[in-house]
This record gives structure tokens, sequence and C-alpha cells, in this order.
């Protein structure tokens, strides 16, 4: 006859509180900076998710000061934040934004020397051959469209502001081809007027990884991180913000054991945690400068293509691709 073992009573699983910042089950529990684990080091292992600090119902100032503590760390690990629209003037910007919906910044900045040699105020573009324009932004797709949105602006900056670019989102947003978010670049690229720009990037990073919103609707999304960080710093963070979904939090592979942002973040470990993983995946001409700010090695940063030729301490060119897998430019993704 077997002997029957005394059993333990069930133990009832952990609860799984509800985040605020998160929908969905409550993330794996951001571990330490990475500056504080050696690069070699094993991933954490991620406690029971009730224990988890990202599982605590987060204040509204607390969710500030998250938010602000990142937008400050933001700063710290992309100094050279930038429009990366080439231009000189508020037309050029305008008409630039317009070529970047579904179309990469490098391949809008291709196109736009001949065209801006071509056609340099709001009546050349208002008298312009369409046939002419839509040859010379081809690369940039949808180029028929553009063209028309071209044309149009011109028209409306003539006949509307003296062919100058209006300098409030009110007017812009009434120009045809420019919707809000193109309106936020012009008016805090070209005007000094601080916007945020709530591109894909934007809206991956701050709303779905890093929590800041639950809003979905881009307009909502801008009013929700304006309340969380100071308005002077707007324009640059939706740089940084921009420059840290291209070169770090990419949208496929996050390269989050390689982010200085692993501490702040509840999406911590939707990509590789292991340094030498997430070091691969970091991206531009500064990637060893943000493997080091995350405490990582930057000799695992993989030597860029032809690297041993050139100076690898030389400053990048600023006119050079940095990122050719990079999604489209500030108009993509929600339109204008
Ligand atoms: S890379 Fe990972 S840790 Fe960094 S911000 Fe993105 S999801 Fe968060």
């Amino acid at each position: 006859m077997s002997r029957s073992r005394p059993t333990a009573a069930p133990v009832p699983p952990a609860p799984v509180l509800p985040s605020p910042v998160l929908p969905g089950p409550v993330p794996p529990t951001p571990v330490p900076p990475a500056a504080a684990r050696p690069a070699t080091a094993p991933p954490a292992p991620a406690p029971p998710a009730a224990a988890a600090p990202a599982a605590r119902r987060e204040t509204a100032l607390g969710l500030k000061r998250r938010a602000r503590r990142i937008s400050r760390l933001l700063a710290d690990a992309h100094p050279d934040a930038h429009c990366e629209l080439d231009h000189a003037d508020p037309l050029q910007l305008a008409v630039a934004t317009i070529l970047s919906a579904q179309c990469t910044d490098e391949r809008v900045n291709a196109v736009t020397p001949a065209l801006f040699a071509r056609y340099r105020t709001a009546a050349d573009y208002a008298a312009a051959d369409r046939a002419e324009v839509e040859e010379l932004i081809r690369p940039t797709g949808f180029f028929r469209n553009k063209t028309d949105s071209l044309l149009r602006l011109g028209q409306a900056l003539v006949e509307r502001h003296g062919g100058e670019v209006p300098r409030t989102l009110e007017a812009l947003v009434r120009l045809p081809g420019i919707g809000r978010k193109t309106a936020n670049v012009i008016l805090g690229n070209a005007f000094g007027v601080p916007g945020l720009t709530v591109d894909t990037h934007f809206q991956r990073l701050a709303a779905r990884r890093w929590g800041w919103t639950d809003e979905t609707d881009p307009v909502k999304i801008e009013h929700a991180v304006g309340a969380l960080v100071e308005r002077r710093d707007w324009t640059m963070l939706s740089h940084r913000i921009i420059f840290h979904g291209r070169r770090v939090c990419q949208a496929r592979k996050p390269a989050c054991g390689a982010c200085l942002l692993a501490a702040l973040c509840p999406a911590y470990g939707a990509g590789p945690t292991a340094p030498a993983a997430a070091a691969k995946l970091l991206k531009g001409p500064r990637a060893r400068e943000l493997a080091a700010l995350a405490g990582v090695d930057p000799d695992l940063v993989p030597a860029p293509a032809g690297a041993g030729r050139a100076d690898p301490a030389a400053p990048a060119d600023p006119a050079a691709p940095t990122d050719p897998a990079a999604p489209a430019g500030p108009a993509a993704a929600v339109g204008g």
C-alpha cells in the first residue's frame, strides 16, 4: 500500500494589480540602472509581479516626476537632437514637413536642395508647373498629392498671409497640407514657439512604453504630455523622443539592456535585456556613447560598416544619413 504524502494547502496566485500607466498585465520590474550592472552580467530575474514597483498605483505627482526624470535623461542621451529636416526658413520647413509624410527625412533631404533652389517663395509655389514639381519630389512618394499640397499652400500663403508663413497654430492648421503635428514642427523649429510633435515614435514611447498617458489620440496625447513637462521643453523633448525612438527604443526590437531609461520604464523587457544583445541594436553615430550612458561596455556596439578607414572619434557629419531604416518623418503615420 502506498503511503500518501501530506500536501500543503493550495497557495492562491499572487494578485496582479492594475497599473495606472499601462494597460494589460503588469510589466516586469524595472531593474536598477544598467550603470550599476556589469556589462556582461545576465539579465536580472524579474521578481513576482505583485512586488513590482511598476505595479503600484502611480500618483499624478509620481507620474510627473518620472516623466521629468526621463526628460532630463533624454537630454543627457541625445544632446545632438534636432529637427532632421534640412531647412533655412519657415517656408522650407513647411515644404519639407509636407514631403516627409510616409517618407524618411534622409530622402526628403535628398530632394529638397533642388526644390528649394527652384522655388524660393510662396508665390513661386503658387505659380509652379505641376509636372515639374511632381518630377522633383517623386522620390518622396505620394508625389501627386504632395504636389497638390505644395501648390495650394503657396496660393493660400499669398492670398491670406502676404506670402509669409503665419506664426500661430490656428492659422497654420488652416493651410493646405498642414495638420496640427506639422504646425507644431513649424512653430517649434522655425519660430521658437514650444510645441509637441506627436509622431509615431512619440506615441509609441511616451504613451505605450512609458505609460505617460492612456490616450491613443495624438491630440489628446499632446495635451496629456504637455501637462507633465515644462512648456519650454516641449520642442526639444519632441526631438529627443524621436531620437530615442530611432536609435534606442525602436518599434520591433528596443535595446532595453542598453537603455539608460531602464529603471524608469514600465516596458523594460520589451526588447533584449542582455547588454551584449541590446548593444547590437543601438543605432546612429552616437551608439557607443549611448551604451556608455547606460553602463554598458561601448565595445559591445558593433563597429559601423567601413570602420577603420575613418576616425571613429570624429564628429558625425550632420548631413549624413544616420538611420537608413528610420521610419518616416514627423508628418508620417498620423497625418499632417
Ligand atoms: S528601450 Fe526598453 S527600457 Fe528603454 S525606453 Fe524602450 S522599452 Fe523602455
